[in-house]
């Protein structure tokens, strides 16, 4: 017997569930690349992601992934040698900084390690260390630990240091799930991608960037014709735009997915991700209160709201995955750059996302079957999860827990 059969859900940070509607979208003939219907339909597209991100200023899109991106602000920002600031919180902060350096970036990281958010007075050495840093680079919630960084924190910080580099931000898995403000929160180079938040296959990459970025990369030698972000959406010829053949029918699908997004108002989008990230750690703290079971960040302030990395021990977190995918069609996230001592491979860890097109019964029916696993695979645990995530939505339902949320923010 199994009890996977019916609709799988897939509950990993990336590629998120993809609408009905966006699907449908993309269910469409063929158009044309050089004028018509699309041209005028990316035209409104582009000024509805910035509506999205609350940004005003450039977007650059691009055919590629979220990796495609952090090649795309390194090779426009910089010049071989230049100073990149680092401030890593886990796996994707690192993975940046690779990136860079392969470029001949001199990456400074600081490492905050795999459990904390960007500790403001490291940060504050690291600025003072490198004045002539031509970039901080921060990652907004780090994927792999589930951390969420305090962007405007930082932006104060560089200003109140008189600190000239550009705030350069990875949004990948934040966009369209957490509160963020590109414009107001002077962000000036801004990267995301098109299968987490934004609910649309992956395979678009979008740079937004500000005059001021684009000023300072004027003259950056490790720009290649392709990844230009000057070229890209400037272009009187909507061929140009994409050096070639657009990405059709991930735009009809964007196109949807930001609608969606519109539709629904982008507060009510973030408080969404809030309550029902809530649910997801008032289950996790009652599981904690037998067993091993944390989560990876302790403070909620500093969670992420789109996936929560968590911990078992031995290798119960890859059992766990293993039995929520193989026996009741929910596939889990794996740890990612969690190994430790005796855990080569991070199998304590996995991820719970609630990320994009995701509702109270996909949310309350993930932390169902993880309480189910951990009962068929006699791993120890607290009780009581499935009715403190409950009450959880309960009180965001009724309003009481956002007014407080908000007040403490
Ligand atoms: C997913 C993710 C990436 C990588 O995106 P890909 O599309 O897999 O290349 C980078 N940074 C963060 C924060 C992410 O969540």
């Amino acid at each position: 017997m199994t009890l996977s059969n019916g609709r799988t859900y897939l509950a990993i940070p990336g590629p998120s569930v993809m609408p009905d509607r966006v699907l449908n979208a993309m269910h469409n003939a063929a158009p044309n690349i050089y004028e018509g219907d699309l041209v005028d339909m990316v035209a409104g597209l582009r000024e509805d992601l910035k509506t999205v991100a609350r940004a005003k200023q450039n977007l650059a899109i691009y055919i590629g992934n979220g990796h495609a991106t952090w090649e795309a602000a390194n090779t426009n920002v910089f010049s071989r040698g230049d100073k990149a600031i680092v401030l890593a919180t886990g796996r994707f902060g690192h993975g940046w900084a690779e990136h860079a350096a392969a470029l001949g970036v001199e990456a400074l990281i600081t490492d905050f390690g795999l459990n904390s958010p960007i500790d403001l007075n490291r940060a504050e050495a690291a600025l003072k260390a490198a004045p002539d840093a031509k970039a901080v680079l921060v990652t907004h919630v780090d994927t792999a630990t589930s951390v969420r960084n305090d962007v405007a924190a930082i932006r104060k910080l560089m200003d109140d240091l008189g600190h000239p580099g550009l705030l350069m931000v990875d949004c990948i898995a934040s966009l369209g799930c957490d509160e963020f403000h590109t414009e107001a929160w002077g962000v000036d180079v801004m990267i995301t991608a098109s299968q987490k938040g934004l609910m649309t296959p992956p395979g678009l990459g979008l740079v937004y960037f500000s005059d001021k970025a684009r000023d300072v990369g004027a003259k950056a030698d490790l720009r290649t014709p392709y990844w230009d972000w000057r070229t890209r959406g400037s272009a009187k010829f909507f061929y140009e735009n994409w050096f070639g053949t657009a990405p059709t029918h991930h735009l009809f699908g964007l196109r949807e997915a930001v609608t969606m997004l519109l539709e629904e108002g982008m507060e009510n989008v973030w408080n969404r991700h809030t309550a029902l990230a809530s649910a997801v750690w008032a289950a996790a703290e009652a599981w904690g209160t037998d067993g091993a079971f944390r989560l990876n960040i302790a403070n909620p302030e500093h969670r992420a709201h789109a996936v929560t990395a968590a911990r078992l021990s031995g290798a119960d977190g890859t059992r766990l995955r293993q039995w929520t995918e193989h026996e009741a069609g929910v596939t889990l996230g794996i740890g990612l750059g969690m190994a430790e001592p005796g855990d080569p491979k991070g199998d304590a860890f996995f991820r719970l996302a609630h990320m994009g097109h995701v509702n109270a019964p996909m949310t309350l029916g993930m932390l169902a079957v993880v309480d189910t696993g951990l009962k068929a695979l006699g791993i120890p645990h607290g009780s009581g999860a499935l009715d403190a995530a409950a009450r959880t939505l309960a009180d965001f339902s009724a309003g009481a827990k956002l007014a407080s949320t908000s007040n403490a923010a």
